[in-house]
């Protein structure tokens, strides 16, 4: 057992796996759209890179960060999440998942496309993680926000 004090609590198989193995670590140079966000409170850090194709589609993603395991776990999540989607798509995967952190239960189509994020349903349990879970969306916001379209 790694040394984490929530890694006991969360006994989600997917959530300790992306903690262990966060996805896409390798960090993207030529990135469309850059995404950082840091939550002093925890030291939770992450920061994104993410690569369009021509036709407006996440072809690639990068994520690196520190911090608690909700927060690493949601981060590479979403970076696999967001993969092939357009923008727009990735806001409505956005919408969805800030939904099932407000306790909103997806239903089975909408489960389908959470995937792994469905798993974070079990931070519901702890509020004050529920912060964590969302900061990876809101840097991504941010960034899609800033970026030159
Ligand atoms: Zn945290």
């Amino acid at each position: 057992m790694a040394p984490d004090d929530l890694d006991e609590l969360f006994g989600d198989d997917l959530i300790l796996d992306h903690r262990r193995h966060p996805r896409n670590p390798e960090h993207i140079d030529d990135a469309a759209i850059i995404a950082d966000g840091a939550n002093p409170f925890c030291g939770d850090e992450v920061h994104f890179q993410i690569a369009i194709d021509e036709g407006g589609r996440v072809s690639d993603t990068g994520f690196q960060g520190v911090g608690c395991a909700i927060n690493q776990a949601s981060g590479s999540m979403l970076s696999e999440a967001i993969k092939g989607k357009t923008l727009g798509e990735i806001r409505e995967l956005h919408d969805l998942f800030s939904g099932l952190m407000k306790g909103r239960m997806p239903n089975k189509e909408q489960a389908a496309v959470l995937g792994d994020l469905a798993s974070l349903t079990a931070v519901l349990a702890f509020p004050i993680r529920i912060k964590c879970a969302l900061l990876p969306w809101s840097a991504l916001e941010d960034g899609i926000t800033a970026s030159p379209k």
